[in-house]
């Protein structure tokens, strides 16, 4: 999570920006309150500013005016020199990250402006998929969760907190980088259809991690989850200093880790491609990130779902999980509680926001791309120690419970983008024959049916009655639709929103021979497979 300086920064930015020398000049974006700070100081005039107001009021009026948070963003050229100063001090200030959002080149600078301000709404890609959001996997999604544990989370999170710190100038940060690529390397368990890569950065060591399972037959369309590798001590970063950076970001780092090991230890294989990130440079201004979806933007790659988890494991609130809603896209952010509805029901979800670019998915949405960020508390009261030596393991309780629930939800929302509503049954006919005396009755099924249309139908003799019911066996009282005409001849439909058994029953009211026939469709559109 990245930072926002407050008045009380000002002694240490102020001393921090008169030291300013003559270092490259870069340009990064920040709030009123560091612009306010820098100009009294006249340090910094902003080559440009915008205000959120004009997104939040396309989107979201109420939020608009009941936004305490809604800063205005400047456009500020600084030296280089003074970022790793400047953000040292108001994490030792406000115990925040990074707080900037640093930018290749003031046009850069300028676009990600408009669109951070939703004055711009350009789309990343021409034909960037808008997914259905249709939620049909639940034939397979409970199962992958029941066996996702917390004991490995934790696990990931004292391995990577083992390093004395994951900085993205420092040896610990290298090595960690090479140490999550060959783990990530030994889960893919050598299958063909996963890659594992570091991104190399030109202008820092660190390097950004990425692993990839092709989509069996939509490979181009991409769904990514991300968590940033690199750690950071408000002190000033060097080889010595300790930064364990459990929370901050080991926690997602490991949740992420544990939806590739169970996808593989299942033979789980997506339609879609899946890609999970571990982003250099966070601390920084976004820095890892923001190159990498600068790239995926340019090659006109089609990201149809971005979810960054940037802490996890520190429950600082009354609900379990926060969807943050500003930088982030609210069409995907109702998919995502939708998921947490159906299948993690008992977490209390709550809404908040930063106010600010304070994670990667700020990085993908500047591109137009459509991210979400589910965190560990409401705003000021995630984990009091992260960007310190003490965001240790011990200091998140020695346990991952909390992350667990994020890398369920990661899990769910990478099944169901990489099927894409895809219901996994395909559409199917059955027919059968008999005859039944007066009275009567007998039942077929259980048959495997997906979200859609689910119809039973009889021709024949006599006069044969039809009953349909989900989940059990149906009665002549109980069932889901009916058919009781005075003829053989019947047919009843059920419209199925989940996967599921169907049963049917048929009765003799009078004695005859049946055709019983027995359809699943999936809707148009919606992929059976
Ligand atoms: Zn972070």
């Amino acid at each position: 999570m990245r930072f926002q300086p407050k008045p009380l920064a000002a002694a240490g930015l102020l001393a921090l920006c008169s030291l300013a020398h003559a270092g490259e000049k870069v340009w990064i974006s920040v709030g009123d309150a560091a612009l306010k700070l820098l100009q009294k100081q006249k340090v910094v005039t902003p080559a440009a500013s915008a205000s959120p107001m004009a997104r939040l009021a396309g989107t979201d009026s109420s939020a608009a005016t009941a936004d305490r948070r809604a800063e205005n963003i400047h456009l500020v050229q600084v030296d280089e020199d003074d970022l790793l100063h400047l953000s040292a001090a108001v994490h030792r200030e406000l115990k925040r990250c990074g707080g900037f959002m640093f930018h290749p080149s003031q046009a850069e600078g300028l676009a990600s402006l408009q669109r951070q301000a939703g004055t711009a709404k350009m789309a990343a890609v021409a034909a960037l998929t808008r997914p259905s959001y249709t939620i049909a996997q639940q034939a397979v999604v409970p199962g992958l969760l029941s066996q996702m544990q917390a004991s490995n989370i934790g696990q990931t999170i004292v391995d990577l907190s083992a390093y004395v710190n994951r900085y993205y100038q420092t040896a610990g940060g290298v090595s960690a980088s090479d140490w999550l690529k060959q783990r990530w390397t030994t889960l893919a368990g050598g299958r063909s259809d996963i890659t594992v890569e570091q991104f190399t950065h030109a202008s820092w060591k660190q390097k950004s991690v990425i692993a990839t399972i092709k989509g069996t037959d939509r490979p181009t369309e991409v769904v990514v989850i991300g968590a940033h590798l690199d750690s950071i001590n408000q002190a000033g970063t060097t080889e010595t200093t300790r930064a364990p950076g459990a929370d901050d970001d080991a926690s997602g780092v490991a949740s992420i880790t544990e939806v590739l090991r169970t996808m593989v230890a299942n033979g789980y294989k997506p339609r879609r491609t899946l890609k999970f990130m571990a982003y250099a440079a966070e601390e920084v201004g976004l820095r890892g990130s923001q190159e990498i979806a600068t790239s995926y933007a340019n090659a006109g790659t089609n990201v149809v779902g971005v979810m960054q988890l940037d802490m996890t494991n520190y429950k600082g609130s009354v609900n379990d999980i926060y969807l943050y809603t500003d930088y982030t896209d609210s069409a995907q952010n109702t998919f995502v509680s939708n998921l947490i509805k159906t299948y993690l029901p008992t977490l209390k979800v709550g809404t908040d926001k930063c106010g600010y670019g304070c994670s990667d998915h700020a990085s993908w949405t500047a591109k137009g791309y459509y991210a979400s960020l589910p965190f560990e508390a409401a705003f000021n009261q995630d984990n009091p120690y992260i960007h310190t030596a003490n965001d240790t393991y011990a200091n998140s309780g020695n346990q991952a419970d909390h992350s667990l629930k994020f890398a369920r939800l990661a899990m769910a929302y990478m099944v169901e983008l990489g099927s894409d509503g895809s219901t996994g049954i395909p559409d199917k006919t059955e027919t059968f024959s008999g005859s039944l005396t007066l009275n009567q009755t007998r039942s077929f099924g259980p048959f495997k049916a997906g979200v859609g249309s689910f119809k039973a139908s009889t021709t024949g003799t006599g006069d044969i009655d039809l009953y349909a019911r989900r989940t059990s066996v149906p009665t002549t009282t109980t069932y889901d639709c009916k058919s009781d005409g005075s003829t053989s001849t019947e047919s009843c439909s059920i419209n199925l929103t989940a996967n599921g058994d169907v049963y049917v029953l048929l009765k003799g009211y009078r004695a005859g021979n049946y055709n019983l026939t027995v359809t699943y469709k999936a809707p148009a559109g919606l992929l059976t497979r």
